[in-house]
């Protein structure tokens, strides 16, 4: 059976970007994404952050740097009761030209063969053209731009309400 996702990007969508962050002290996830992250669980998605974390190319932090910002971002919506799936990210620089660096898709494309997802009941959040730009070129349902005005928790409303509506039109159709 094939699943369905919520891919999320992580600077300015779940946490204030600290650019090139090299330190899990300074990553602070916005308020209510731990919960907003469950709500997504709770409603059957899959929750994959894709990140583009160029920094590493560049030389200023390394993996295992990332992967201690990592577990201190999935520690902390544990402590809200939700739970990320898994994390993609690409270390390559712009001028690498690879094939996963947003808005290029290989993250994605790994993402939807590694859990079977079915993209076209997938969604993207991000704050980016190249969030958006990877949303379309992958195939998503719809694509939802966060800002500081419409957040992360803000999109989760209005995944599930889409949802929501849809069911009721079955319920209504059927009745
Ligand atoms: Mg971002
Ligand atoms: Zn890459």
């Amino acid at each position: 059976m094939t699943s369905k996702a919520v891919f999320v990007d992580r600077d300015d969508t779940l946490a204030k970007n600290v650019p090139y962050c090299d330190d899990p002290d300074k990553f602070h996830l916005f308020p209510g994404v731990p919960q907003a992250v469950k709500r997504l669980n709770d409603a059957g998605y899959l929750v994959i952050v894709i990140t583009n974390q160029s920094g590493i190319g560049r030389g200023y932090f390394d993996e295992a740097t990332l992967q201690s910002v990592h577990d201190k971002l999935k520690r902390d919506v544990e402590s809200g009761g939700g739970h990320i799936d898994d994390i993609f990210y690409c270390p390559h620089t712009p001028s690498d030209g690879c094939g996963c660096r947003k808005p290029e898709i290989g993250m994605g494309t790994a993402a939807v063969a590694k859990y079977d997802i079915d993209v076209s009941k997938s969604y993207m959040v991000g704050d980016s053209n190249a969030d958006m730009g990877f949303g379309k070129k992958l195939g998503c349902r719809k694509c939802y731009r966060v800002s500081e005005e419409y957040t992360f928790c803000d999109a989760v409303d209005d995944i599930l309400r889409r949802r929501g509506h849809f069911l009721g039109s079955i319920a209504t159709f059927f009745r």
